[in-house]
């Protein structure tokens, strides 16, 4: 019998974690990871939503989908979604609910930090070409806590991997309101486009 990819074993490890629940932070854990050992691409994005964690599908719901469009548009299938285009977060189950709003909270730092090595470890397994980062709480993680109309629309190279920020498109975010703001979404949108282009070629 063929060994299990590392990946896999990994991915197997995340879906059973529970260091959230143990500590109390969250009611349930329900981690989701998807993705091919090669894909060229990863999504880091903030943590799944209400209806990512009842569908057990990652980057669903509102966001999750405005998301998918962006990448269509871009030039890719729905199919590259959890395949060729690896889906990940920062932390990797639903956080729940600001209490009395219908807003996902964002995850504690406490939370951040015990979910961080399963990312580092996933990245590092995938090694992917162009990493995406989706909302404010990735790109401050990974690239840089400037505002975002300096961050989107624009791809930075770091060791070799290309990232791409894009603003989190969930409805409790008002930055794509601005029509000066859609514009720098939509150059962004491009940076994917190309990065999607020069791998493709390869
Ligand atoms: S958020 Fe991360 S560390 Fe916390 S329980 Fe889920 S997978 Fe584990």
């Amino acid at each position: 019998m063929q060994d299990k990819h590392p990946l896999r074993v990994l991915q197997e490890e995340i879906r059973a974690c529970t260091r959230c629940e143990d500590a109390g932070y969250i009611p349930e854990a329900r981690p989701l990871t998807a993705g091919d050992p090669a894909a060229p691409f990863m999504v880091i994005g903030q943590a799944p939503s209400r209806t990512a964690h009842e569908t057990a599908t990652f980057y669903r719901g509102p966001a999750g989908e405005r998301l998918r469009s962006w990448f269509v548009e871009a030039g890719f299938t729905l199919e590259d979604f959890g395949t060729r285009v690896y889906l990940a977060a920062v932390t990797k189950c639903f956080p729940g609910r600001v209490p009395g709003s219908s807003t996902d909270r964002l995850p504690s730092r406490a939370e951040q930090a015990l979910c961080r090595p399963w990312l580092d470890r996933e990245v590092e397994m995938v090694r992917p070409a162009v990493i995406v980062l989706f909302g404010g709480l990735a790109i401050g993680t990974f690239l840089s806590r400037a505002p975002l109309k300096e961050l989107v629309g624009k791809t930075f190279d770091r060791d070799g991997t290309t990232y791409i920020p894009l603003p989190h498109s969930s409805g409790a975010s008002t930055w794509l309101n601005d029509p000066a703001h859609r514009a720098l979404l939509a150059e962004g949108i491009g940076c994917l486009r190309e990065a999607r282009e020069r791998i493709d070629r390869v």
